[in-house]
């Protein structure tokens, strides 16, 4: 059998090892073998075109293997899980610069008459470049070394058009006309002007849309290895690109309902450039009322339906376990314990999921907010456990906020509210949260993890 038949069975048997394993990542079950299906079939591409291409010096090769598994290494057991959402972003601005030059360095060495080549050359580069960059300013906001708040200027539509002409006049000379500027100008103007669009790209978009932006990026990076693909003529690369590229665009549809937003609405309205207008300082806002531990032990010693509303809190505090303990202390105690995940909460799609499947809390218990939003008068207490934009009952009575027709998790309608946090810091969104004034609120004042073990350790007496 000829090398090139052998490869080419291999990638399709990588690509359903891909199509098989993300079909897998759908269910929390089978997620984790899923992974390593698709990791397996990437291993499989690598080695099979590893043996087939015409390798310059594999020695080449090793050094970047070691390095990579170095810093592949190093992100899995030394980065935090509080830091996971960071390392998405700049994961995927990785595989975004890893395409661009990819077709830098084909199109530096290919001719420069083939229209159909240069065209994915062309798209290879643009949306690499905007990937690398954007996916940076979305690490900056994440990490908060950039203002979460939208960054608008005078004449940014102009600006904006301006970019895009630029682009399309770049890619226009270097499809067809070849002129006005040498090619290594043209390579350089392109790589130049993707990078400026990535920054302008995100930097205008507000904390509470970051969700959007993370899903967009990623899928981003899969268009731009897919663009590659096509730029090498390497099938299982234009396979694994597209899955990539489509499996984002579809996370990304589901943020955008999760927020109630179009797509064109989060990435042109500056979202949270609207003035919190409405949305009253502390002081009008009323006083809160604390409750220490002791005291919310003994009402949730008497509750029958007790709701559990994670928040990126319960990351920053890894409170998880102590979490799933209380849970199973309330439970044996008689109520009936759930938990409701809002698709956003946290920094990254399925943050708080995660967590929870590491603490081992079932997924049965695991319900929507659409689920328990209708029956949440009957619930007796809820524990908010560092979430807070996601509770924030703004978003459906106050038209002047930023998170104005978000749905929301509605645990102002419960009977009684506990909202455990440190402070009366604002979430990422940066608002003020007018659940801590209701009447029914009790603010636990303190780190998650220390006030939810408090409370263990009083219903074990
Ligand atoms: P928020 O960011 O709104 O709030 C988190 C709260 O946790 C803060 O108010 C903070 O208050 C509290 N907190 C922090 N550390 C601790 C601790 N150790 N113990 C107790 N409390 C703590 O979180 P939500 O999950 O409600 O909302 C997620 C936000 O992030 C949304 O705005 C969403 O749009 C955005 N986002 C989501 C992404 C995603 O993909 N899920 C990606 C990017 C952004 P205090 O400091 O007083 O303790």
């Amino acid at each position: 059998m000829d090398t090139s038949l052998i490869v080419n069975l291999t990638y399709i048997a990588a690509s359903i090892f891909f199509i098989v394993g993300l079909k897998m990542l759908g269910s929390p079950e089978t997620a984790r073998r899923g992974n390593l299906l698709s990791s397996s079939g990437m291993l499989l591409a690598v080695v099979v075109t590893l043996l087939d291409q015409n390798i310059i010096d594999y020695r080449y090769i090793a050094g970047a293997l070691l390095a990579g598994s170095l810093v592949g290494y190093f992100a899995a057991t030394k980065v935090k899980m509080t830091s996971m959402p960071e390392m998405v972003a700049i994961f995927n601005g990785f595989g975004g610069i890893a395409s661009l030059l990819v077709g830098s360095s084909e199109y530096i060495h290919s001719s420069l008459n083939n229209p159909a080549l240069m065209g994915a050359i062309y798209l290879t580069v643009l949306i690499g470049g905007v990937t690398f960059t954007g996916s940076l300013i979305a690490y900056g906001k994440l990490s908060e070394v950039i203002s979460g708040r939208p960054f608008l200027y005078k004449g940014q539509q102009f600006v904006n058009g301006l970019l895009l002409i630029s682009i399309l006049l770049v890619g226009a000379n270097m499809l067809f006309v070849q002129e006005f500027i040498t090619p290594n100008q043209t390579l350089i103007l392109l790589i130049v002007l993707a990078f400026i669009l990535g920054v302008l790209f995100v930097i205008p978009i507000g904390g509470a849309d970051m969700p959007v932006v993370i899903a967009l990026l990623n899928s981003f990076s899969g268009l731009a290895a897919c663009a590659a693909g096509f730029v090498i003529t390497n099938n299982v690369l234009i396979v694994a690109g597209a899955l990539v590229g489509a499996s984002g665009l579809i996370l990304t549809n589901i943020m955008c309902k999760a927020m109630n937003r179009s797509l064109s609405n989060v990435l042109f309205s500056g979202f949270g450039a609207v003035s919190d207008t409405s949305s009253d300082s502390e002081e009008d806002q009323g006083e809160v009322s604390p409750i220490n531990a002791q005291d919310a032990y003994l009402i949730l010693e008497a509750a029958t339906s007790v709701l559990i509303v994670p928040g990126y809190g319960m990351a920053v505090a890894q409170a998880q376990h102590a979490v799933r303990e209380l849970g199973e202390l309330l439970e044996a105690n008689g109520a009936e314990v759930k938990y409701a995940i809002h698709p956003v909460a946290g920094r990254m799609p399925g943050h708080m999921n995660v967590l929870l499947a590491e603490a081992n809390v079932s997924y049965d218990v695991l319900v929507e907010p659409e689920d328990v939003n209708p029956i949440m008068d009957t619930v007796d207490v809820c524990m908010v456990i560092g979430a807070n934009d996601v509770v924030n009952p703004d978003a459906k009575d106050n038209e002047g906020s930023p998170i104005y027709g978000m749905p929301i998790i509605e645990v102002d309608n419960s009977k009684t509210v506990f909202v455990l946090k440190r402070s009366m810091a604002s979430g990422f969104a940066g608002i003020q949260n007018p659940l801590f004034f209701k009447s029914n609120s009790r603010m636990l004042f303190g780190d998650a993890k220390e006030t939810v073990s408090t409370l263990v350790s009083e219903f074990k007496g």
